[in-house]
């Protein structure tokens, strides 16, 4: 079981997504990593295999500062643990995203979105969410719809976060099947798989049911 990490605030995200990793360790995992959106909409990434503490040594080497983040630690199920397997996968730099869990169809998405020309980067079930998002998108849908459309053609079990370069200061989550938390602060918000990723940060918890998609904003 891996862990996912969000935040949409109007400070620097980097630390809170970090802490929030080391807080879900125990939950065990072979990689980690983290995608932040700054103010002018710039897409950054960085991936590490092994511990949290690996990401953190690169996080110092190579700095990141984002208003919107995303977070992940990998317990691999398709494709082996890796840095090119392991999440936040992105697409075309514009859509990036993290996953718990297992799309049970990714075979028949790659199928489809490798005949519409999209490039696979990694062995994961999950890339196939990151181009479904784009390719809604890129029909013309905002963040939140297109993130429905892509759980509406989805089978399995996921918890997802999900950021755009369209829509910097918002994050996206849904959950089917695994668990997933919004944590509420004070003019910032926050997604994590477990309470204990965010008690640094706030106290106040909304759960999320299966089926649910939340649309976070600093507001
Ligand atoms: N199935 C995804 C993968 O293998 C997510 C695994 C997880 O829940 O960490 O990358």
């Amino acid at each position: 079981m891996c862990g996912i990490v969000g935040v949409v605030a109007k400070q620097d995200v980097t630390p809170i997504l970090i802490e929030g990793l080391r807080r879900l360790e125990y939950r065990g995992y072979d990689s980690a990593g983290m995608a932040v959106l700054n103010e002018s909409a710039v897409l950054q990434r960085l991936r590490a295999t092994g511990k949290v503490a690996e990401l953190a040594n690169v996080l110092d080497r190579q700095p990141l500062h984002g208003v919107t983040g995303i977070a992940h630690t990998r317990w691999a199920t398709h494709g082996k643990p890796s840095e090119k397997n392991a999440h936040p996968h992105i697409c075309r730099n514009k859509v990036a995203v993290v996953h718990n869990g297992i799309i049970e169809n990714h075979e028949a998405l790659r199928k489809e979105q490798t005949r519409l020309g999209f490039e696979f980067t990694s062995e994961t079930d999950t890339e196939v969410i990151a181009h479904q998002v784009y390719h809604y998108l890129d029909q013309g849908d905002k963040l939140l719809d297109a993130v429905r459309h892509s759980c509406a053609d989805m089978e399995g079990a996921y918890a997802l976060g999900v950021v755009s370069t369209t829509e910097p200061q918002r994050l996206i989550a849904a959950r089917r099947g695994s668990p997933l938390v919004i944590g509420v602060g004070d003019g910032e918000y926050f997604i994590a798989s477990d309470v204990a990723a965010l008690l640094p940060v706030t106290r106040r918890f909304m759960f999320l049911e299966d089926g649910d998609i939340a649309d976070l904003t600093r507001h």
